[in-house]
């Protein structure tokens, strides 16, 4: 039988790097679904899909086929076949995201094609819902916090690396705290911890830690 990992947590507080980390390590497939709901909101901000029309959001999910590639162990997600990793990090898909992806008929779709992916695979699966909705059975849950200034320094850091000038550290800040509140306290599966899911806060951690941390629950 194959293996599911779950990894949970606020934004920007690691999860992705220690999935990655993982998933090399035990030879897994790293999958992203936070890059799920952005890939969609970036298809509803180019086509101005109306999230208020359910008519209008499930039409435009049928014209939505989002691909994993993944390379070097780096996911890759295309969007009708178009290359979208970098666009879907900007800060339009960003402030959106939550928006996006609180609406029911979206959750129901990416639900359904994120358990398709963990059905017959090894997978490390990233994002807010996946050790309590996508996954609830999985043998091996983490959730994953930390000090949320600490977390905007590193998100600010990762887009200044990647040439992203105009933004400021306040607004990164602003943005983390608006996509936390909304993700915790929206109706349809609100971020929370699974109660059989092991926290790992982060803030203090190197990488490698927390990496050395996560394998000693794999391999006891
Ligand atoms: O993980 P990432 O920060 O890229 O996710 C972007 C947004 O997608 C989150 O702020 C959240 O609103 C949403 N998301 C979600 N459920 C998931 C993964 C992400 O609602 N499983």
């Amino acid at each position: 039988k194959n293996l599911v990992i779950a990894i949970d947590g606020y934004s920007s507080c690691g999860k992705s790097t220690l999935a990655k980390a993982l998933a090399k390590k035990l030879g897994f497939i790293y999958v992203d679904s936070g890059a799920m709901y952005r890939a969609v909101t970036l298809y509803f901000l180019r086509n101005h899909v109306d999230i208020s029309n359910d008519e209008k959001v499930t039409n435009a999910l049928q014209d939505i086929e989002l691909n994993f590639h993944s390379r070097d162990y780096e996911s890759h997600i295309t969007l009708n076949g178009e290359e979208v990793s970098d666009e879907i990090r900007l800060m339009p898909v960003s402030e959106n995201v939550s928006e996006v992806s609180a609406h029911k008929i979206v959750r129901h779709e990416m639900v359904k094609q994120q358990q398709r992916m963990g059905k017959s695979k090894n997978i490390v699966m990233d994002g807010r819902d996946i050790g309590t909705t996508v996954f609830p059975d999985a043998p091996l849950k983490f959730f994953m916090t930390a000090d949320p200034k600490i977390r905007a320094e590193r998100r600010f850091k990762e887009l200044e690396s990647k040439g992203n000038n105009e933004i400021t550290l306040e607004e990164v800040f602003e943005n983390l705290a608006h996509r936390d509140y909304a993700d915790t306290t929206r109706k349809e599966s609100p971020l929370i911890r699974a109660e059989d899911a092991i926290i790992l806060d982060n803030t203090d951690l190197t990488q490698k830690e927390q990496l050395d941390f996560a394998m000693e629950k794999v391999e006891p």
